[in-house]
């Protein structure tokens, strides 16, 4: 393995079928890739400290312990040719260790920017993309400063560890600004100004080191208490909004010299204006869809990505809505034999067990000759299902 200047492994050419990849967590993103990468004959080891973690499941090796862990990040490093991660909250400390010992895309120091909305929305801005206006709390004396800058209503988001809605509050006035901030535990947070909305959309995008890019098509997302419901795509946009929307992320992942998938949240406004909103240094759940309707699957792009391989094609194959399975859908028990029925429907589960309200434990995707035919098949499937 060579080295760069810092001692981080630098990508070793092309990692070929055969050789062993790692994933750090090993929820349902972890799985999905280790599947990807077992079809295309790699090894898979995942490193996550839940025995019954769904990328534990079917990895070869899934070493059980703490992702801080220095015994199993070294067995880890010894393990793979490569290692990428599943979730972007993984402690960026346990991504430099493993760094020095194999090859580990995305670096450690994109993971860490994604992990704190700041530098994440600093970056994004740095690129040339439009964000909201938000002002930084890292106190409580920032609160009133913050409050005058943004003058709600705002939402008031935690810089690290939101995610599905989760660490974030809507604030009308200065009281509810304050309320909320104690909420959180006092945490640093973003205040950030509350947009009109007339869509949210995400670019998935996948780059290897010889930085080459290539695009997913975008999905149009519907959320439902701040977290995904469905993704439909083709993308009901505009083509020149498209466009802006992919440039913007192509000057991050370029910017960032990005290697492996990543996913970039933006929204339309009312007025026409294109927003950043956050990115994922990961395949993301608004992907889903490309598991059935593209040539190649973001989880098959992340493996090519990481193993320096040439990107696979992405063409769209079918209109496709994807409709996300939260826990909720186990209370009156789901009726797989009737979803199942409908033969454009294709089922993906993570092996979980415990469909607390809110889990994510599944997504399907609905298949039809038009767009039209595929929504109307997930509204009918949802209702069968029970899902409001
Ligand atoms: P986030 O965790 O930042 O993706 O936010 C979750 C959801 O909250 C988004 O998908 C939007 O529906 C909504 N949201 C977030 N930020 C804003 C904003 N500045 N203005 C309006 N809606 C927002």
């Amino acid at each position: 393995m060579t080295q760069d200047r810092d001692g981080v492994a630098r990508p070793p050419g092309m990692i070929l079928p055969g050789a062993t990849l790692g994933v750090l967590g090993g929820g349902q993103l972890g799985r999905m890739f280790a599947l990807a990468a077992r079809v295309m004959g790699y090894g898979v080891v995942v490193l996550d400290p839940d025995p019954h973690s769904p990328a534990g499941q079917v990895a070869d090796v899934h070493l059980m312990a703490p992702y801080t862990d220095a015994v199993a990040l070294m067995r880890m490093g010894e393990l793979c040719q490569a290692v990428t991660t599943e979730f972007e909250n993984v402690p960026a400390r346990s991504l430099e260790i493993l760094a020095r010992r194999t090859y580990v895309a995305p670096s450690p120091r994109i993971v860490q920017l994604a992990q704190d909305r700041l530098h994440e929305k600093t970056c994004a801005k740095e690129f040339g993309c439009v964000t909201a206006p938000y002002a930084n709390i890292e106190d409580e004396g920032e609160l009133v400063h913050a409050w005058a800058q943004i003058l709600g209503p705002a939402l008031l988001k935690t810089r690290r560890f939101g995610y599905d809605g989760k660490g974030q509050m809507r604030v009308n006035n200065l009281d509810e600004l304050v309320s909320a901030y104690a909420a959180f535990g006092r945490v640093p947070c973003v205040l950030e100004g509350l947009l009109p909305l007339q869509r949210e959309f995400s670019v998935v995008l996948a780059r290897n080191a010889l930085g080459e890019t290539a695009f997913f098509p975008l999905a149009e997302n519907l959320h439902r208490q701040g977290i995904l419901d469905m993704s439909i795509v083709p993308a009901r946009l505009p083509d020149h909004v498209a466009a802006a929307a992919q440039q913007m992320a192509k000057r991050i992942a370029e910017g960032l010299e990005y290697v492996g998938v990543l996913a970039v949240e933006f929204f339309l406004l009312r007025d026409g204006r294109v927003v950043f909103n956050e990115m994922a240094p990961r395949p993301h759940n608004s992907g889903h869809y490309t598991l059935d309707a593209c040539v190649t699957d973001q989880f098959e792009q992340q493996v090519r990505a990481l193993c320096g391989l040439p990107l696979g094609d992405t063409r769209l194959l079918s209109p496709v809505v994807m409709v996300n399975l939260l826990g909720e859908v186990w209370a009156q028990g789901p009726r797989w034999d009737t979803l199942l029925r409908h033969p454009g429907v294709k089922l993906h589960l993570y092996g979980k067990t415990d469909p607390r309200p809110g889990r994510k434990m599944g997504h399907y995707n609905c298949l039809a000759p038009t767009l039209e035919a595929a929504l109307t098949l997930a509204e009918t499937t949802r209702a069968e299902l029970g899902i409001a």
